[in-house]
């Protein structure tokens, strides 16, 4: 461990390093370490009991129960919105190798197929997120915040100007780049924008938001919440990924260059035969992609078709892409391609590294993406969207996570290891959620029969 590195944190102010990771549903996890011990943490690394943590498969004794993060101190800088502590991101390690359980190799495995072409690929995520107060009937937005069209609402968003404040001051003093922040469809929820990165980066940017934004809000007396559809009656949030490939100049891939003669089937979306290739391995893959972007129950409550009592959810619900549309799961923009499945409680590393084994396997098979749709897919009747040939996402975690189980090709990029015990959680949880008897159900069943 670089001494001069530990002194130049300590004449910022920092004491402690937050050592971190992601466990298998996206929550960060950690341990505090004293500023003098953090070369511990690049090795042996910081210990765990492997099986206190979700989605490893460790056991409870034995030589392979201890998991190991090793620090990436490419990660490590200080948290602004906790003066006096630092920040980095763990690589998990079991008996001395690189863990196959851990999300963030599993992400770094499909970074490294990309680097071996010479290719990074670059990604911004969206958050969108409630901020919520404790009221007499529980959390929710401010009254004065309800409105029958509350996207871009100035009050609401003016209101929150103190919380938004800190977390973008923190976040750009950790070199995200904030460029805008609204209030979103939703009453209570709002999205902030920030530059888009490499995906490794990009996932870790992500948590590092999450983290800074859940502190924030707690000190200011609110919730944060990325629960994906925390209100019947309002939009859900989503954390759409915009995608783009480099090659190792920094061109853009993605883009319908000169050098590329026609796009493929007379389309005309200004993208690179390689983009259509990569574009249909999503759709390929997407009902499996639905359990990593997806992965509550409650998220299925977002991806639902249409209208929500506010107006359209804009949540897709259809596998296709079109210019600009937001009623299909892709939506290609300026050369990208908007992957708008995720939601906000996805594992932002498992997400990304199964959108890269889908796109490469789209790339690697030069799958077809077919015909883009430009139509409002949900105003369509069935009929028409048979004809167009348009196939439902799955509707509920259970049939996700089967999608994902029956998907050899990307159990074989991610690793069979992480993906049975990720189906395993998933279909877990499904049985659990469907064997509740909700009060729903109660206030409709019970004095009927
Ligand atoms: N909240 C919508 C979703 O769940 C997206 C709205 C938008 O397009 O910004 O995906
Ligand atoms: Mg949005």
């Amino acid at each position: 461990m670089d001494t001069d590195r530990i002194e130049e944190l300590r004449a910022q102010g920092v004491r402690y390093v937050f050592a971190q990771f992601t466990d298998i549903h996206g929550a960060a996890k950690g341990k505090l370490v004293p500023l003098a011990h953090l070369g511990d943490v690049v090795s042996p690394g910081a210990g765990f009991s492997g099986a206190s943590i979700w989605g490893t498969g460790l056991p409870r004794n034995g030589p392979r129960s201890e998991y190991y993060g090793r620090a990436d101190l490419t990660t490590l800088q200080p948290m602004p919105w906790m003066p006096g502590y630092a920040r980095v991101v763990l690589d998990g390690h079991v008996a001395g190798k690189p863990f196959d359980a851990c999300p963030r190799q599993v992400l770094r495995h499909q970074v490294a197929r990309l680097a071996a072409r010479g290719w990074t690929l670059n990604a911004g995520l969206e958050p969108e997120f409630f901020l919520l107060q404790k009221g007499p009937n529980g959390y929710d937005a401010e009254t004065s915040d309800a409105l029958e069209k509350p996207s871009y609402d100035t009050k609401s968003l003016l209101r929150r100007r103190s919380f938004l404040d800190k977390l973008t001051t923190s976040l750009n003093e950790c070199g995200l780049g904030v460029y805008q922040i609204d209030h979103e469809d939703a009453t209570g929820q709002f999205e902030v924008n920030y530059h888009h990165a490499d995906a490794l980066r990009a996932a870790d940017n992500f948590m590092l938001f999450k983290m800074a934004a859940h502190h924030i809000a707690e000190e200011e007396g609110m919730l944060f919440s990325m629960m994906p559809k925390p209100f019947a009656d309002r939009p859900g949030s989503g954390l759409h990924f915009h995608l783009s490939l480099a090659d190792s100049d920094g061109n853009a891939l993605f883009a319908h260059g000169p050098a590329d003669h026609a796009e493929p089937g007379g389309r005309a979306l200004g993208l690179s035969p390689l983009a259509y290739h990569f574009l249909a391995g999503l759709l390929h893959h997407a009902p499996a992609l639905t359990a990593l972007c997806a992965p509550t129950v409650n998220s299925y409550k977002r991806l639902m078709c249409g209208q929500s009592q506010s107006g359209t959810s804009w949540a897709p619900a259809f596998i296709g892409y079109g210019d600009n549309n937001r009623t299909v799961v892709a939506r290609t923009v300026h050369q990208r391609i908007e992957w708008r499945l995720p939601d906000s409680a996805a594992n932002p590393y498992l997400a990304l590294a199964g959108v890269i084994a889908a796109g490469l396997d789209g790339i690697e098979r030069a799958l077809d993406a077919g015909d883009p749709v430009n139509q409002d897919v949900y105003e369509m009747g069935d009929a028409e969207r048979a004809t167009l040939g348009l196939r439902m996402l799955p509707q509920n975690l259970g049939d996700a996570a089967a999608a994902l189980k029956a998907d050899t090709v990307l159990a074989e990029a991610l690793g069979s290891t992480i993906v049975s015990e990720f189906c395993a959680l998933k279909s877990a949880e499904w049985i659990e959620y469907s064997q509740h008897v909700s009060a729903w159900e109660t206030a409709r069943y019970l004095n009927r029969f």
